[in-house]
């Protein structure tokens, strides 16, 4: 980088008086943005459930308020309380606001009401968070920019007969996903034999009651694909860089359990096509600030556009460890007016070194299916030393694990020069932590990056349900 742009970088002053950023979240991530906004000589503010006043975001910021009076929210609904927290926001002066992942994170809404609240809004406008926020918008999108998608009906589905139809053109199996669907819910396979029609139904109920909206549509389901995802920045003046890929292909049930960047075993044209059409994409969407772009790719090495997903993801962290670049602060700059040059972040500027690793460390029980454990960590250590990140919310000897809330304990990310060395650092890392008091994926975290198939970085979406050997 030179030394202009190095000095731009280091220049705080783009966010002048204006600089008081409220998260509107819990767990790590409100933890994770304090962190990039002190650096930045931020003032931070918290919010919180009544469930949550005992919780570790509010003790990390420069000041906490209570969501709403005892009892008027559920403990989800108080993060979800989209007039309460733009209150409190304009009662504390407040100049940004930073949604995290989950809860109003995707909510055009609450963008909205945002901005018209006076208050910056960390990431894409409420138009571009509507035109990639959900799946059938999205494909629309990659067609007008002419990039791949998985062979799918053009629009929403209406009927039984309508998926039927496409059954008939493709062939099973086949997926029916909820437009407005996202953390690996509200999607249903179907494979030959099944009842189409009841699944039909069946995802369009649940789409409705978890996501507030029925519209399904159907692709076809890929053997054994690949999860390859973009990390994309773009400032306000149309500058527009990825910052290369991350492999998520090692999930349970579609979702992400371990993330690996760059990806280990993608030939370097298929990566290259895919960088390119992530770019392409948000140069069409209009995109702005953060976002991720998320493809599959088949055992033929093509590759399909699946989704946009319009804000921070539990996974930034392994791009920054492979960028050197906080994503984080990246956010804020943006929202702040800085152009993607004056932050240094030219494409040809933005390179990788090694590897990084993350497992998502949730107080799961294995033994029980993973179904959620609770209570009392009665001992809590955690790993440390040359290469590992720690992204924690509550962890510490003492905290109480509530059912209220996501699994997620800790994040652990661990970087090196090779894939073999970091798997073995993330091994070292996991064995070092002591937690007792509440189960933990930990176990299981361990027999899946000693098997095989890890260990040669080809893996595949379904790698873990396809495996039983995993779960003894
Ligand atoms: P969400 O928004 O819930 O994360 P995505 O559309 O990103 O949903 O898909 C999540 C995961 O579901 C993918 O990573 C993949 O494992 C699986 N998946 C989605 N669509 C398909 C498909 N057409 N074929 C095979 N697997 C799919």
């Amino acid at each position: 980088m030179s030394k202009k742009l190095q000095g731009l970088r280091d220049n705080f002053s783009l966010l002048g008086e204006k600089n008081k950023v409220l998260v509107a979240n819990r767990g790590e991530i409100p933890i994770r943005i304090f962190r990039s906004a002190h650096e930045l000589s931020m003032r931070t503010v918290a919010i919180y459930s009544h469930e949550d006043r005992l919780a570790t975001h509010r003790l990390k910021a420069d000041e906490a308020y209570v969501i709403g009076n005892k009892g008027e929210f559920t403990p989800v609904g108080a993060y979800l309380a989209i007039d309460e927290i733009i209150k409190i926001a304009k009662e504390h002066q407040v100049d940004f606001i930073h949604p995290g992942y989950g809860f109003l994170s995707e909510n055009s809404e609450f963008a909205q009401k945002v901005a018209e609240s006076g208050i910056t809004w960390i990431g894409p406008p409420s138009s571009v968070i509507d035109a990639v926020g959900d799946k059938v918008s999205a494909r629309n999108l990659a067609a007008k920019a002419n990039v791949p998608v998985v062979p799918g009906t053009p629009g929403p589905i209406e009927s039984v007969e309508e998926a039927l139809e496409f059954v008939k053109e493709y062939g099973y199996p086949v997926i029916i996903k909820a437009a407005f669907g996202g953390g690996g819910r509200g999607m249903r396979v179907v494979r030959e034999g099944d009842d189409v029609a009841d699944a039909f139904q069946r995802a369009t109920s649940e789409a409705k009651t978890a996501f507030g909206n029925g519209t399904c549509f159907v692709e076809r389901f890929l053997n054994k694909p690949k999860h390859i995802e973009v990390q994309l920045l773009a400032d306000n003046y149309g500058n527009v860089v990825h910052l290369f890929e991350r492999d998520c292909s090692v999930q349970r049930r579609h979702q992400k359990v371990v993330e690996v960047a760059p990806a280990k075993t993608l030939p370097i044209d298929v990566r290259n096509a895919i960088l390119t059409d992530a770019v392409k994409l948000a140069k069409e969407a209009g995109y702005r600030n953060a976002g991720t772009a998320e493809f599959l790719v088949d055992d033929q090495n093509r590759h399909y556009f699946i989704e946009i997903n319009p804000r921070i993801q539990v996974e930034h962290t392994i791009t920054e460890e492979i960028t050197g670049i906080d994503v984080v602060a990246a956010q804020i700059q943006i929202a702040a007016g800085a152009s993607l040059p004056q932050l240094g972040l030219l494409q040809d500027k933005i390179t990788t070194r090694g590897f990084a690793i993350q497992c998502r460390i949730t107080t799961e029980d294995p033994a029980k299916n993973f179904q959620p454990d609770t209570g009392r960590l009665e001992v809590y250590r955690s790993s440390g030393g040359n290469g590992v990140r720690l992204d924690g919310g509550n962890a510490y000897a003492g905290a109480i694990i509530s059912p209220h809330y996501d699994s997620m304990l800790v994040k652990c990310t661990c970087s090196g020069s090779t894939y073999e060395i970091v798997r073995r650092k993330m091994i070292r890392s996991l064995i070092e932590f002591r937690i007792r008091g509440v189960k933990t994926n930990i176990p299981f975290l361990l027999t899946l990056l000693t098997h095989p198939v890890f260990i040669s970085g080809d893996y595949w979406t379904t790698y873990i349900d396809d495996t039983p050997q995993l779960f003894q």
